[in-house]
């Protein structure tokens, strides 16, 4: 069996071991006679597996008690209605800033529903940074306050957030929720589609203040009520079982293989490392960010002749670096190194960059 390196942003690479013992647990799931794909949701066994998987996932973010754990559907799209609907029925304001795709779909969407502002963008030079913010812009009323943490086709992050005082900060940590250890409680809402950095798609969590739980604007549908997931425990209908099954496995991962947040985080920095560090010293290749708002995760870089580019792309798949083709908003590369990309697999990727800048010099 030949397993490739996968870069891919999203659905991405997930643990060797977590993907074993699903196999094992496949036919049978702990003597059930079932898989956990055929099971009620409403069974014990199953019961016990979405518990577990709020518990490890408390435990390994540290997320405070008034803080409620939802599991969803509809990915991190969604929450970009559902935010808005929930959370705009005091001033009906929100503000936002702008640094990529992601971060303008929450804002067009919340823009339908209320009054939506943009404190600052970094459109002009294709989201390559993070833009500098005026608190003095921020408006003092608005109900929440919108970021993108972490900018999966850029490739920018955070690395200091914005002070909003009393009105709730929401972020999308899709792409880099789990990556390291995040302080909760500078908040409201944590957000993220599974398909990065927890587990397979179909599953979205959503860490939500409890109160910010209240009642949402008066055409909300059912489904997109926070308070009717909340009330039923993320069970008031089917949730996306099987993918909340493997994110328990993931955790079980992240803090018994790795050893916690603050242990993936170096292992993250290190692998990030490894690729920047070659990325600024490699007279072919070249990383596209400004360096001091760089991603843990997502790494795009060029040789700036496109032709290079695809003839890149396609050895580095014939070798078994799989998924590097950049985003096409921005084109060139991006090597997406969530928690699961073993180290091995960046120290391979640079020794193949290196030889292929040798042979193309
Ligand atoms: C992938 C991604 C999304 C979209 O997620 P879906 O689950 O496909 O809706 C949103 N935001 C960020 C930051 C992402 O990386």
């Amino acid at each position: 069996m030949a397993r490739v390196y996968n870069f891919s942003a999203g659905p991405s690479v997930l643990p060797e071991s977590v993907l074993r013992r699903a196999a094992d647990e496949m036919l049978d799931y702990q003597g059930s006679g079932q898989s956990v794909m055929e099971m009620s949701h409403r069974s014990k066994t199953y019961d016990a597996i979405i518990k577990e998987c709020e518990a490890l996932l408390r435990e390994v973010m540290n997320i405070p008690d008034n803080y409620k754990v939802l599991f969803l559907q509809g990915g991190a799209s969604s929450q970009f209605a559902m935010i808005p609907l929930n959370l705009l029925t005091g001033s009906g304001k929100a503000d936002f800033l702008i640094t990529g795709q992601w971060a303008n779909k929450a804002y067009q969407e919340a823009a339908r529903y209320g009054e939506a502002k943009v404190i600052a963008s970094s459109k002009d030079k294709t989201f390559s940074y993070i833009p500098e913010w005026d608190e003095a812009d921020f408006t003092p009323d608005a109900d929440y306050f919108h970021i993108c943490m972490n900018n999966t086709i850029y490739g920018t992050k955070f690395h200091k957030l914005p002070e909003t005082g009393d009105v709730p900060l929401i972020a999308d940590v899709s792409s880099c929720i789990l990556s390291e250890p995040i302080d909760v409680s500078k908040f409201g809402i944590l957000y993220a589609g599974a398909q990065k950095n927890m587990g397979p798609a179909g599953l979205t969590v959503v860490i939500i203040r409890e109160d910010l739980i209240k009642e949402p604007q008066a055409c909300t549908p059912t489904m997109f009520k926070y308070s009717t997931h909340s009330e039923n425990d993320s069970m008031f209908n089917t949730p996306p079982c099987y993918s909340i099954y493997i994110c328990k496995l993931v955790l079980e991962w992240i803090r018994d293989e790795i050893g916690g947040l603050e242990k993936m985080k170096e292992i993250n920095e290190k692998k990030a490392k490894l690729l920047y560090d070659f990325l600024d010293e490699s007279a072919m290749f070249r990383g596209t960010v400004e360096k001091k708002d760089r991603s843990l995760m997502n790494i795009p870089f060029v040789t700036g002749n496109d032709e290079l580019d695809a003839c890149f792309v396609k050895e580095a798949a014939s070798a078994g670096f799989v998924n590097l083709k950049g985003h096409r908003s921005v084109g060139g590369m991006r090597a997406s190194i969530y928690n699961a990309m073993p180290i091995e697999g960046v120290e391979k990727l640079v020794a193949f960059m290196k030889a292929f800048e040798a042979a193309n010099a």
